[in-house]
Order: structure tokens, then sequence, then C-alpha cells
């Protein structure tokens, strides 16, 4: 059974006041462009430095700091939530190269490691679907079953939010989550 509410909303995830926002970040976990450049931006240079020390204690790990599919939590600094977790979503080459597992991995990882930091609320961006150029449609049903999956072993998250940039993105979201504006 699931005790959490799941919604879309159109908006920028920097603004969000929820325990826990995700970040789209990349495997240097040292900033990028999107949705990382924006919350880094927001966050302030506090943010890089903490990714720079978990960058740096975790520079033997294979794929990494961070491979595609995992997560790793730091403070949120100038943002109104409490922590940011940053995963990095998989690069679509055609669906082939375990894109859907990966991408499955980053929501589930994200969602028990908000429950391990007593984080209650989170949002999530539409990972891997803008530079790493994942595509939408595909990408909505990944995410959605994952975190239908995952929520009924972390009874402690009652509320997630899919944060959307776009129309397109909220539009599919709300068709798959079954609301109809
Ligand atoms: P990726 O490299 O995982 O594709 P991007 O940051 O390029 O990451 O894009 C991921 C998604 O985040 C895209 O749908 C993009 O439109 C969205 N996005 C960009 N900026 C923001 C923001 N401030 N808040 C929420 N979503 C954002």
């Amino acid at each position: 059974m699931i005790t959490c509410t799941v919604e879309a909303v159109l908006g920028d995830i920097t603004k969000l006041s929820v325990d826990a926002i995700v970040n789209a970040a990349n495997s240097s976990l040292l900033g990028g462009g999107g949705v990382d450049g924006a919350i880094h931006r927001a966050a302030g240079p506090e943010l890089l430095a903490e990714c720079r020390r978990i960058a740096e204690a975790r520079r033997d790990v294979e794929g990494g700091p961070c491979p595609a599919g995992e997560a790793v939590i730091t403070g949120a600094y100038k943002l109104p939530c409490r922590k940011i977790i940053h995963t990095v979503g998989p690069v679509w080459y055609g669906g082939s190269r375990g894109e859907p597992a990966l991408l499955a991995s980053c929501y589930r990882n994200s969602i028990i490691l908000a429950r391990d930091s007593a984080c209650h609320s989170i949002a999530f961006p539409n990972i891997s679907t803008g530079v790493y150029g994942y595509p939408k449609e595909l990408a909505v049903a990944v995410a959605i079953d994952a975190v239908m999956e995952t929520l009924p072993k972390t009874p402690s998250i009652t509320k997630l939010v899919f944060v959307c940039f776009d129309r397109v993105n909220l539009d599919l979201y709300n068709e798959k989550l079954g609301i109809r504006n």
C-alpha cells in the first residue's frame, strides 16, 4: 500500500520547500548545465565545496565519483529545502545499454536515501530528459513505475513531487498519474 501523495507540478525545483530535492547531476558531481546548474547557482558555492569533498572521497569508485543510477546526499545551503540528493541519470543511447534499469535505479536509490536521511517529502526533476536525451514519454513511464514500486517500502515518505519544467512533461505525468486537466 502507498500512503504517499504523488503529484506533478510545473515549476522550478530550486524554489520548493520540501525536505529533499533531487538533482540530475553528472558523474563528476562537480556541476553542469540544466537543472544541475540551476541548483548550484541557487544553493551557492558551499554546495560545490561539499560536492568536491564527496567526489574526492569517492574518486576510486568505478564510473564515478557517482556512477549512473547511484545517488549521494548533501546539504542545501541557500535553497529552501533541507537536503539535495544528487543522482546521475543514464545518457540515452537508444535504449539497449540498460538505460531503463539505470533510470529506475535513480528514482529508487534517491527515495531510499531520502528515507535513510529522515526526509519525508521529496521532489524530482525529469531526470535524463534534458541534455542526456532520454525520450520524455519513455522516461515518464520508468519514473512512475519505479516510484510506485519503491514507495511501499518507504512508508515514512509522505509526499513525492515530479517537478516538470515544461508543459509536455507535465501533461505526460498527469496522464500517467490519471489526472486530467
Ligand atoms: P539530464 O542531463 O539528466 O538530461 P538536464 O538538467 O539537462 O539533465 O534536464 C533534466 C530535466 O530538468 C529537463 O526536463 C529540464 O527541462 C529540467 N530542468 C531544467 N532546469 C530545471 C529547474 N530549474 N527545475 C526543474 N527542472 C529543470
